[in-house]
């Protein structure tokens, strides 16, 4: 490694990308109204893809104790047929 190719590499490739954070808040924090109920199923679906599949915290943007209550309410709501364990099959 040359002291050139050193020097370069803190901006030398630096992409072109905007950082903008924009901080999720829980809305099962702001909003203590709502409550995660597994029997609710259309609240509940909004945290599931249309594959049956759990959104991860990162997108849904919910914390972790919220979203550790979501996801035993989304596995109480499938074992009582509220909610797909597999979405669609139609590819
Ligand atoms: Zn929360």
């Amino acid at each position: 490694m040359t002291a050139a190719f050193r020097r370069q590499k803190p901006n030398g490739f630096k992409k072109k990308r905007r950082v903008f954070h924009r901080r999720k808040v829980c809305r099962f924090c702001a909003d203590s109204s709502l409550v995660i109920d597994y029997k609710d199923s259309r609240s509940l679906n909004y945290f599931t893809t249309e594959r049956g599949k759990i959104i991860p915290r990162r997108i849904s943007g919910a914390c972790a104790k919220h979203q550790r209550e979501i996801q035993t309410a989304i596995k109480r709501a499938r074992t009582i047929a509220l909610l797909p364990f597999v979405g669609t099959f139609d590819m």
